[in-house]
């Protein structure tokens, strides 16, 4: 395990927009820019859970044929 010096006191914590738990880094949604936690999200694909649940509905709708 590396440690890093940090120039500042306190680590600054970010909240994670969809579970809003602290997190010292977080992912931001390349979709909405949501700041999101790696566990409220798809970090590979670069999306938030909700773009991911967004994407996947459009996939399971849209890519049904219907002639
Ligand atoms: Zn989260
Ligand atoms: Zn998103």
């Amino acid at each position: 395990m590396k440690k890093t010096k940090s120039k500042k006191k306190a680590v600054k914590l970010k909240v994670c927009e969809l579970c809003e738990k602290e997190f010292e880094t977080l992912e931001t949604c390349q979709e909405c820019g949501t700041e999101y936690c790696k566990e409220c999200g798809d970090v590979g694909r670069g999306l938030c859970q909700d773009c991911v649940d967004y994407k996947e509905s459009m996939k399971n709708t849209s890519t049904e044929d219907s002639e």
